[in-house]
């Protein structure tokens, strides 16, 4: 086999001078997995573990490459003393996942000795992090005696992101009478709902299970719209909370929100949306500056953890965006640019950390 750049880890084009990765196997339970410490700069490398059916090796790698240097810009832009890290496990969840597979790695985890700190993110649960809570220490996310399910953090940190992205955009004191579209109503998507229907605001949803659409019409008097439709809506703000990518070259041109303010994960296809939202004035909070609320929470975990602490920090989003939001217009930027200058400047301020 021809290796290309995408085999190789040192010279694979995700590759950003990542300190230790870590591929994990272990025959008898069937795990194979891959752990990346991106950045311990700020403290203990913190992020998720994503259980995916990668259709390569080579597509894990690159995954928990990229996954855990956007791990380390996160934490440093939400003033958390956490580095950036992420871990893959190749497999099918619903096929694969056992709890055999999930204490194995459990024991690579422990193996790196709190270098490296794992919670939940997409194919992993709550319960499987407390699988692995019974192997090593090095787990956040816990139901008991944590924060346990990050969402409704998330969703309370984007609630408070829009409040001041409206704030800046149209000079409105609160989401009262605002109308919002928000796009996925899943546990991030439904819990925002909640919120912005008790501030008053005016709702329009979408998401491609039916039930959930129902559900909030019910529940929020909100006005559904399909899938497709959603970016067009003729609202204030847009609030992307299902799949990324949805903000792109066909579809800036069509939003007429003038603020995006959501959960999703990296909702700009390409670098260059962020100057294309820019352009058309549309205030774009940056997707990782928002949705920080449940790694912020899960941050707060140990033995004196205080909700309420938690909470306050987790509404500090709203002063990082406030923060954001200026520099980028005395700069003439785009919001996502200025996010990232901000976390780099944190980075370069802190010491690295001796090794050994
Ligand atoms: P989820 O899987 O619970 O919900 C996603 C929802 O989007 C589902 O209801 C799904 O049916 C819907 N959906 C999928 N495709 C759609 C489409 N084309 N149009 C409309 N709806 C569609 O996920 P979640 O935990 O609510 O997370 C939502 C987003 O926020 C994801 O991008 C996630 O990576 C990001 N995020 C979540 C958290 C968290 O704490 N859960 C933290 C940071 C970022």
């Amino acid at each position: 086999m021809k290796l290309t750049p995408v085999h190789l880890v040192f010279q694979n084009e995700s590759f950003q001078n990542h300190e230790q990765i870590v591929f994990c196997s272990d025959p008898a339970s069937g795990l194979k997995a891959i752990i990346a410490v991106h950045s311990t700069r700020l403290g203990p490398a913190m992020g998720g573990t994503r259980m995916w059916p990668y259709a390569s090796e080579a597509a894990a790698l690159q995954d928990v490459l990229r996954l855990s240097h956007g791990m380390t810009y996160k934490n440093a832009l939400a003033g958390i003393n956490f580095g950036g890290g992420k871990a893959v496990i190749l497999g099918d969840p619903k096929s694969d996942k056992t709890p055999a597979a999930l204490r194995a790695f459990a024991g690579y985890v422990d193996r790196l000795s709190g270098t490296y700190i794992t919670a939940e993110d997409v194919g992993i649960s709550v319960a499987d992090v407390e699988e692995m809570r019974k192997v090593t220490p090095h787990v956040r996310g816990i139901a008991e005696g944590g924060a346990g399910d990050p969402s409704p953090n998330t969703a309370f940190g984007v609630y408070k992101g829009m409040e001041a992205a409206v704030r800046h955009r149209l000079g409105a004191q609160s989401l009262g009478g605002v109308r919002v579209a928000v796009q996925g109503l899943g546990h991030v998507g439904m819990a925002l709902g909640e919120l912005l229907n008790e501030a008053g605001a005016s709702l329009v949803v979408s998401d491609i299970n039916e039930a959930r659409v129902s559900d909030a019409v019910d529940r929020f008097g909100a006005e559904a719209v399909a899938p497709e439709e959603a970016h067009i809506a003729s609202v204030d703000v847009l609030a992307p909370c299902a799949l990324g990518a949805g903000l792109n070259e066909t579809t800036i041109p069509e939003i007429n929100a003038v603020v995006i303010a959501g959960a999703a994960n990296n909702q700009l296809a390409t670098p260059a949306d962020g100057e294309r939202l820019r352009e058309r004035g549309i205030l774009y909070a940056p997707d990782y500056a928002i949705n920080a609320g449940g790694v912020i929470s899960i941050a707060h975990e140990g033995p004196r953890f205080d909700f309420a602490l938690m909470r306050r920090d987790v509404a500090r989003i709203g002063e990082t965006l406030s923060s954001i939001f200026v520099r980028a217009d005395e700069e003439e930027k785009p919001t996502s640019v200025v996010a990232d200058m901000i976390a780099e400047e944190r980075l370069s301020a802190a010491k690295p950390r001796i090794l050994g």
